[in-house]
């Protein structure tokens, strides 16, 4: 039985390489109801008519609401970089070295008005948000925004992003934490550059460098196999848990140059469960915690005990945080509004 609408709702979108996932939140930013649909290609006009369908279905399963309605806002993140003040997706694409998508290529090469092609087919206000920048958003209504309000986040996916809080303020600016240099004559990146965070620290990199050491002439098929070699008693074994070290260190050395620049107290870092889970006993999630948290040695001797937590990403997490940023920006900030006129 579906509740009786009351207040203001958001539905928050997670963008995903085929796949969606859809959080109902109140006005609160309480999660209510939590789907998941796949997209069937990566063409704009698809992922347009899914995350329609994705909100118009949750609304009225789990609101009884129908489309058009006011009450409901959407928010939307996206692994790519955005301008969120005009609902704008800059650049979305898997890079042409990542063979996990490689036979289901996808490349916006425009600016796509996202927000605003979501507001066309379902009526709702929309925001759209690149993801690290959302999961900054989650910390600051449920992590460390609760103990300080300025932090950075750190995303770990395919790739490598973030975003930054300062004074409870989440910095609009393109927090490229992942092309940070940490080795000059290092890997070569997707950015054309070389020794990125992201060309040793992404799901992307893990496999592309496991896929090296085992002398395959192909990336290693996924991350939890890399993980699985780790706990093999030979040499891979040995070799593949030094590939997460060399992960964590780079995350930590991008740490410790936005804990220097910053002048912060808090960092989290969000990564693949199996490869971050702190309560893991695998050796590529110790390997992994390990690396991180050498960034002291690296950092300016004020922030070197900074606090770094490590958070698996949660199925939803990303959802929600899109759902919170709705909250924030649509519902919150027009309340406000309406006080500082009434
Ligand atoms: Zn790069």
């Amino acid at each position: 039985m579906a509740a009786e609408p009351a207040g203001e709702y958001a539905i928050g979108i997670e963008i995903l390489p085929y796949q969606l996932v859809a959080v109902l939140v109140d006005h609160t930013g309480r999660r209510l109801d939590t789907r998941r649909w796949p997209i069937a290609d990566m063409e704009v006009a698809t992922v347009v008519e899914q995350v329609s369908v994705a909100v118009a279905e949750l609304a009225e399963t789990a609101l009884e609401i129908r489309l058009p309605d006011a009450r409901l806002v959407v928010g939307l993140q996206i692994g790519g970089p955005v301008n969120a003040a005009d609902g704008l997706v800059l650049a979305y694409a898997n890079h042409p070295t990542d063979s996990m998508y490689a036979e289901r290529d996808y490349h916006w090469r425009e600016p796509v008005p996202l927000a605003d092609l979501i507001r066309a087919h379902t009526g709702c206000r929309t925001v759209v948000e690149n993801d690290g920048a959302a999961f900054a958003t989650l910390e600051q209504h449920y992590g460390v925004g609760r103990q300080t309000p300025s932090f950075a986040v750190v995303l770990i996916r395919d790739g490598v992003g973030g975003g930054i809080m300062m004074d409870n303020r989440l910095m609009m600016i393109p927090f490229e934490f992942g092309h940070i240099k940490v080795r000059p004559e290092g890997r070569w990146c997707v950015s054309g550059d070389r020794g990125c965070i992201d060309a040793y620290a992404g799901r992307r990199a893990i496999r592309a460098i496991a896929g090296e050491m085992t002398g395959a002439d192909a990336d290693l098929e996924s991350i939890e196999a890399a993980i699985g070699i780790c706990e093999r008693s030979d040499g891979d074994a040995e070799r593949m848990t030094a590939i997460f070290r060399q992960a964590g260190e780079a995350v930590g050395h991008g740490i410790a140059t936005v804990l220097s620049l910053f002048g912060l107290t808090h960092m989290v870092v969000y990564g693949p469960r199996e490869m971050v889970d702190p309560a893991s006993e695998r050796r590529a999630a110790k390997a992994f915690a390990g690396g991180v948290f050498g960034f002291p040695s690296l950092t300016y001797p004020l922030y070197r005990s900074a606090h770094v937590a490590i958070r698996p990403v949660g199925v939803a997490d990303g959802a929600h945080a899109a759902g919170l940023v709705a909250i924030d920006r649509l519902v919150n900030a027009h309340t406000t509004r309406l006080e500082a006129t009434s």
